[in-house]
């Protein structure tokens, strides 16, 4: 719930991919990780969260892949580094060593302040479900701060109907989980039709009445994203991640030769980022009936409304709107919205019993 309620804010945290190799093969893998996928220098990402300091760095660091667990010293090695700046460290994992905890990766979950699971009908066939519970409940154990990342087909999958339950009685209401949907990525682009949601509302290109495409803000154009080899992007879609060249206006820098304040002062300062957090790409493009977002927002090629008081103004209220929903609020708009409260499970700040 606190890590999504940054979500909205540009240059609060930093996603880290540090490996696109896993050893699992599940058949919706956004990144369509295989055990010899590519991996870089380890010393692109140290090098990089080394330049963080006391006075300017991201809250959060979250590592992901791939499997970020198969560099447990690497991982282990940048929370430490994070931490001496006073920045926070989450690893989101697929959990392959379950139920075991090997004791290079326990010491990798140990220098993270944040574990998460990632759980599905995919990774179930990899992973069996009371495999993952061991560790996580050997984890709560230990005090762990922990949450699960669920994914399914939509509001009506019986399957996160099953597993949502299930977590809830296991660990009684003590561990959230942030509940979204299988994306139409990777693997899932060819090997997982059946689960894959209907376009969601937001990304379809309608136009208003005015005949003017909808603003609809992209609130992922928020924090930065490293890379495989290491290139920063300006959101994490896995199209931007992946394909080279990065569009000019969502290329922050690379790991390897910029610092956090070069990073974060292109992620706040450009005028199309700003102008895509508060218009989004398709009134930005003017774009026709039927274009996709992301899709417009790659191909971008316009000149970014001047930054005048009124669009200052209006920048502030869409932030401040994205805000004060909060990190449930979050979960209910990008996940799958019947579950979006369960990210607020244990929480102190937690509002009512579901
Ligand atoms: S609209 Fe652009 S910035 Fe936003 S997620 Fe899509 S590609 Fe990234």
């Amino acid at each position: 719930m606190d890590i999504l309620a940054l979500r909205p804010v540009p240059a609060a945290a930093v996603l880290m991919a540090i490996t696109r190799r896993c050893p699992l093969r599940c058949g919706h893998c956004s990144t369509g990780s295989l055990p010899g996928s590519e991996e870089h220098p380890g010393e692109i990402f140290q090098r990089f969260a080394g330049t963080f300091t006391p006075a300017d760095r991201p809250e959060l660091v979250m590592l992901t892949g791939g499997e970020p667990l198969l560099r447990p010293r690497l991982a282990r090695s940048l929370a430490e580094t994070a931490a001496r700046s006073g920045t926070r460290t989450m690893i989101l994992s697929g959990m392959f060593f379950a139920p075991r905890i090997p004791a290079s990766i326990a010491g990798a979950i140990e220098a993270a302040d944040h574990f998460s699971a990632s759980l599905d009908a995919f990774h179930e066939e990899e992973v069996p479900r009371k495999s993952v519970f061991a560790v996580m409940r050997a984890l709560l154990a230990r005090g762990k701060d922990l949450s699960f990342h669920l994914t399914g087909s939509g509001p009506d999958d019986p399957y996160l109907r099953d597993v949502t339950a299930e977590i809830r009685r296991e660990f009684h209401d003590r561990i959230p989980m942030l509940v979204g949907r299988v994306r139409p990525v990777g693997r899932a682009r060819a090997g997982a039709p059946a689960l894959l949601p209907a376009p969601a509302a937001g990304n379809a290109a309608t136009v208003t009445g005015s005949g003017v495409a909808p603003a609809l803000p992209c609130v992922m154009a928020a924090w930065p994203t490293v890379g495989f080899d290491g290139t920063i992007t300006a959101c994490c879609n896995q199209d931007v991640v992946d394909h080279r060249p990065v569009p000019g206006h969502l290329r922050l820098g690379h790991a390897g030769a910029d610092d956090w304040s070069t990073v974060r002062e292109r992620c706040l300062t450009s005028g199309t980022l700003r102008a895509l957090r508060t218009y989004g790409p398709l009134r930005l493009a003017g774009a026709p009936p039927g274009r996709g977002y992301c899709e417009t927002c790659r191909e971008l090629e316009v000149t970014p409304p001047p930054h005048t008081p009124a669009a200052a103004f209006l920048e502030r209220r869409v932030r401040d709107m994205q805000l004060a929903g909060g990190g449930v609020g979050f979960a209910g708009r990008y996940g799958c919205p019947p579950y979006g409260d369960l990210v607020s499970l244990g929480h102190p700040g937690r509002k009512h019993d579901l």
